[in-house]
């Protein structure tokens, strides 16, 4: 188990700072966002210090996907919301900010105002195919 003693989210898990706690095992720890999206807005976060995915053991992602379903609706029943987005911001780039890897659970109702761009495009001919063959050797590396 690696954790690093200045990042404030192995300090949570540590219990070396406080937080509104709503989940914790072995491997995964799920609490309260400090500022919240949304009521009930949650943080699942790995026991050890992985800042991003590339480095995230397939053991660990399992047991922090496990907890999805009942996280979500557990944030969902208590945030007075209809539904739920699972978000993890992977780099700075996509938004992470804190270097502890974290999913997001973000309760959601039908007149919360949290929008999301999502400005889809479409493939030119030939390129979804370069792009499957490029994903597929990636997969083999
Ligand atoms: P990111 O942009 O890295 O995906 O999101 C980081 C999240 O961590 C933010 O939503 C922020 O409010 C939350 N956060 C940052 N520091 C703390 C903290 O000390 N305690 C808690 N509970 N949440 C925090
Ligand atoms: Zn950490």
């Amino acid at each position: 188990m690696s954790q690093n003693p200045e990042c404030v989210f192995c300090k949570i898990a540590a219990g070396v700072i406080p937080a509104a706690i709503v989940h914790q095992d072995a491997t995964a720890v799920a609490f309260l966002d400090i500022h919240p999206l949304a009521p009930g807005h949650l943080l699942i976060v790995p026991r050890d210090h992985i800042t991003s995915m590339s480095d995230l053991p397939a053991e660990t992602s399992a047991a922090l996907a496990r907890l999805f379903p009942r996280l979500g609706e557990a944030a969902r029943v208590a945030g007075g919301a209809e539904g739920y987005n699972i978000l993890l911001n992977n780099g700075t780039v996509a938004g992470q900010f804190v270097e502890h890897l974290h999913f997001h659970v973000i309760p959601r109702r039908g007149d919360d105002g949290l929008g999301f761009r999502w400005v889809s495009g479409s493939y030119a001919e030939g390129e979804a195919e370069r792009i499957r063959a490029a994903v597929t050797a990636a997969l083999k590396r």
